[in-house]
C-alpha cells in the first residue's frame, strides 16, 4: 500500500487520528506532523455514488437532522442557523455587489443577503434543493457548471458557507473559482476549525466520532487555512470564532449526544423556569456567561469556526 502523503504540504510524517467516523462508518482521519493539517485519507473510503446530488441531505444527514429530508423544512431551519453568518457578511456589502454563493443548498444564505446585493446567484449539486431554491423561492440557482453560466471576472464576492471542508482538491477548486472574481473581488469562506473546544479542550470520545465524518475531507486550523490560501496566491484575514455556546458544550459533556441544530445554538440551557422567574434576567445571565466563556476560549487558542475573507 502506498504511504499516505499530506494533501496540503506533501510531507510523509503522518499520524493516525481515528478510523471511526460519524454514523459508525470507517474511514481514516490522519494528521500531518509537518504542517498540522488533519485530513481524511480519501483512499480509505468510497463516497456513495451521487452523494451530494441525491443522498447527502436526503438519506445521510437525516440520521441527525431529520429536517434535511425536505427542502422546505431544512430551509426554515437553516434560515435561523445561518443568520449570524449572513449578518457578518452583510457588514461587508454596500448594496452594489454581485455575489455568487457556492454550495448554496436551499438558498437560505442567499435569502438572508439578497436585499443588500445588486445581484446574487447560487450553485449547488443537490437536485431537490436547487429546484426548491429556484422554483419555490424564485432565486437564480443552478447545478450546471459555473463556466456555462458566468464569464470570468463576474463577481465582487464568492461565498462558501460550510463548503470548502467538503472539497476533495481545494487548491484546484479555489484556482477555478478565483477566475470568476472581478479584480479586487474576494472570497468569503466559513469552515469548521479543528481547534474546536469539543475536540481539543474536552475529552469527549463520543464527540470526536461524531465530529469526524466522511463528508469533511479537510479539518483546517488557522495556520493550515492560511497555508492553503498562500499556496493558491490568495491573501487576507482568517479569523477564529466560536459559534456554539457553553450550554451546547455542557450538553455534550453530560449526554454525550448532539442536540437539535437550533437548540444547540441557543445560548440558554433548555430548561423550563418556574412561574414568575424573570426570563430576561436569566437570559442576560447566559449572554454574559457566554461572553466570558468565549474570551476564555480565544485566550487559550480555541474556537469552532474559521471565517476567511481573501482575494
Ligand atoms: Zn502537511
Amino acid at each position: 500500500m502506498e504511504k499516505v502523503k499530506c494533501p496540503l504540504c506533501g510531507a510523509l510524517d503522518i499520524s493516525k487520528v481515528t478510523s471511526e467516523v460519524r454514523f459508525g462508518l470507517k474511514a481514516n482521519v490522519d494528521r500531518c506532523n509537518t504542517c498540522t493539517l488533519n485530513f481524511l485519507d480519501q483512499d480509505s473510503f468510497q463516497y456513495p455514488k451521487d452523494f451530494y446530488e441525491a443522498e447527502y441531505h436526503q438519506t445521510y444527514l437525516t440520521h441527525v437532522e431529520p429536517a434535511s429530508f425536505d427542502p422546505k423544512s431544512y430551509y426554515d431551519k437553516m434560515l435561523r442557523a445561518t443568520a449570524p453568518w449572513a449578518e457578518r457578511f452583510r457588514a461587508l456589502l454596500t448594496g452594489k455587489e454581485k455575489v455568487l454563493d457556492v454550495g448554496c443548498s436551499t438558498g437560505h444564505f442567499i435569502e438572508l443577503i439578497k436585499d443588500k446585493c445588486a445581484e446574487v446567484y447560487g450553485h449547488d449539486l443537490n437536485v431537490k434543493e436547487v429546484e426548491f431554491a429556484r422554483d419555490v423561492l424564485g432565486l437564480n440557482v443552478d447545478n450546471i457548471e459555473l463556466n456555462q453560466r458566468f464569464g470570468e471576472g463576474s463577481f465582487d464576492y464568492i461565498t462558501m458557507i460550510y463548503v470548502l471542508e467538503h472539497i476533495a482538491d481545494p487548491k484546484s477548486f479555489l484556482a477555478y473559482l478565483r477566475k470568476f472574481l472581478k479584480p479586487g473581488g474576494k472570497m468569503v469562506i466559513l469552515v469548521p476549525n479543528i481547534q474546536d473546544p469539543l475536540v481539543n479542550l474536552f475529552d469527549i470520545p463520543e464527540f470526536r466520532t461524531f465530529y469526524y465524518c466522511i463528508e469533511h475531507l479537510y479539518y483546517y486550523n488557522q495556520k493550515t487555512m492560511n497555508d492553503l490560501f498562500a499556496q493558491c496566491g490568495l491573501a487576507g484575514e482568517v479569523q477564529v470564532l466560536q459559534e456554539y455556546p457553553l450550554a451546547n458544550h455542557l450538553n455534550w459533556a453530560y449526554t454525550r449526544k448532539p442536540a437539535d441544530t437550533l437548540a444547540a445554538r441557543r445560548g440558554v440551557p433548555g430548561v423550563d423556569l418556574a412561574l414568575g422567574v424573570p426570563h430576561t434576567d436569566w437570559e442576560q445571565l447566559w449572554r454574559d456567561i457566554n461572553e466570558v466563556y468565549k474570551t476564555f476560549l480565544y485566550n487559550h487558542g480555541y474556537g469552532d469556526r474559521l471565517w476567511a475573507v481573501v482575494g
